[in-house]
């Protein structure tokens, strides 16, 4: 039996590869290089190849040099323009703007990471001075396309905030001519046939959460005097409806609905998938519960030890594939993101899961007093009590200002994977990303330590699964995986440009 961790490499061997990182996946060895490339060898090739035993021209070394392992064979310039294309993002400022309109919210979520406030705590709503001045920062950003997003609390609550946002955005964007966008995130309990109609008319996008069957989701979600799942699903089939009605293909545009895996949803990942399904949805977000705002109170009967996440997980995913086998067309959105670095060579772009992350230099979030945040994530923090990533307020600091703060350097040299001690060595290092944020919560400092990382084990675990499922190479699971990394932009969703 061959002992992976006490092989050595001779000298010949550091010599032949360019540099690897290599784990045990399914009974085989995955090899990755710095490039993404991976492979499956068997132990007994991987130790050949550590003893210097790998003769050239040989199949192993010609299947090594495919995938560019072998270091006389790696066209250098070519690896070079495929790096710096999948790390295109570090070229611009921030792309996504989330903008706090209002704490308050009718929903009261056993695990509301935002830490909602009363419908009566008016003082939460954003100023129409603060909307603006978060505006003109936003478009400072040097990113060539901006994403304004709604958040909350409940953005509903105060829409004419949104409605004075997406208005003042666009008149000011005549001067920058920015590709400009905005999604709104809501519970949908809030929205009727007037409001919904000048959403579509102004093309906001709309996300919002299902956290399975009603029963369920009604247990997650408590909307007083209501039923919080019919509302939702209600608002979802109009807004689908609405977007058919505009000759909108439904496979691109449809609500967004994303999941919060709590542990009372562990037991049902078939039902879970079906709701979905049934609602429409075309793609399903398995979260974990995320360690802020009222998870951290309700931690003793919403949360988990990550491997039963992690085996929710996988029962929903291979359920999802079980289904996509049978002509249906749902995704699953963790999977996507990974799969669109592993398969698709491509950098899709999301914030969690990117090396360096996204904190300032690709989101910014703006609360409803003005106080500028690393994330959402970062706000949510201080939001519990610990201004820990404020970096400035609309008042007075400039975008400048925001770019050089030693909190945004502190956190972009965090999240950077090649400074972690076990990310650096980690074979799936090409395609992961951390959030300095969660580490800070969970682990008291922005570095976090991996191996004892809730994240790290959730982004391992999925990547481990997904891994799995390459090396079994069943060609239509192959088929279903790749079909999930196709990035199609929704291109109606673009404002009008300054030049239009
Ligand atoms: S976060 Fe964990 S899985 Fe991701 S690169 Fe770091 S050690 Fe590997």
């Amino acid at each position: 039996m061959i002992d992976l961790v006490s092989l050595r490499a001779k000298p010949q061997s550091a010599a032949m590869f360019v540099p690897l990182r290599y784990r045990e996946v399914g009974g085989d060895v995955l090899l990755t290089n710095p490039f993404g490339d991976w492979l499956f060898v068997t132990k007994e090739e991987l130790a050949g190849m550590f003893k210097g035993e790998v003769g050239e021209g040989s199949a192993l070394y010609e299947r090594l040099a495919s995938r560019n392992f072998i270091k006389a064979r790696v066209d250098v310039a070519l690896q070079a323009d495929r790096m710096a294309r999948k790390k295109r993002f570090l070229d611009y400022g921030p792309n996504l703007h989330a903008m706090v309109v209002t704490l308050r919210c009718n929903e009261s979520c056993v695990y509301c990471h935002a830490s909602r406030a009363d419908m009566d705590a008016v003082h939460t709503d954003m100023t129409f001075e603060v909307a603006e001045k978060s505006v003109e920062l936003a478009l400072q950003s040097t990113s060539p396309s901006i994403t304004i997003e709604f958040q909350g609390g409940e953005p509903l609550v105060h829409f004419d905030c949104v409605k004075h946002i997406v208005e003042t955005a666009r008149q000011k964007n005549r001067a920058y001519g920015k590709q400009l966008e905005f999604t709104m995130v809501s519970n949908l309990a809030l929205m009727n046939d007037e409001r919904l109609a000048w959403l579509v008319d102004n093309k906001v996008q709309i996300c919002t959460s299902i956290d399975g069957p009603e029963a369920m989701h009604n247990k997650q979600r408590i909307l007083a005097g209501g039923n919080a799942y019919r509302e939702a699903t209600k608002w979802i089939e109009k807004i689908n409806k609405a977007y058919v009605n505009l000759g909108l293909d439904p496979v691109l545009y449809h609500v967004e609905a994303l999941l919060t895996t709590t542990r009372a949803l562990l037991p049902y990942p078939k039902e879970i998938v079906d709701t979905y399904v049934e609602l429409g949805c075309r793609a399903l977000f398995v979260r974990p519960v995320d360690p802020f705002g009222w998870a951290q109170r309700t931690a003793k009967t919403v949360e988990y030890p990550r491997s039963d996440y992690l085996a929710f997980y996988r029962a929903a995913t291979d359920y999802v594939l079980e289904l996509n086998k049978k002509g249906v067309q749902v995704l699953e959105r963790y999977a996507a993101i990974f799969l669109t670095k592993i398969l698709g060579d491509e950098e899709p772009n999301f914030l969690d899961v990117r090396n360096p992350g996204g904190a300032v230099i690709g989101q910014v979030a703006y609360s409803y007093d003005g106080s500028i945040f690393t994330s959402d994530e970062g706000r949510m923090v201080a939001q519990m009590g610990d201004p820990f990533f404020r970096v400035g307020s609309v008042f007075d600091t400039t975008y400048r200002q925001l770019m050089t703060h030693p909190t945004t350097r502190s956190l972009t040299l965090a999240s950077n994977l090649d400074a972690q001690p076990d990310c650096v060595s980690c074979t799936y290092n090409p395609y992961c990303g951390i959030v300095p944020e969660h580490a800070y919560r969970t682990q008291g400092s922005i570095f976090g330590r991996m191996r004892e990382s809730q994240m790290c084990a959730v982004h391992k675990g999925i990547q481990d699964y997904l891994f799995e499922k390459l090396r079994e190479d069943d060609p239509a699971t192959v088929e279903i995986l790749r079909r999930w990394t196709t990035i199609r932009p929704r291109t109606h969703f673009v404002q009008a440009s300054a030049a239009s």
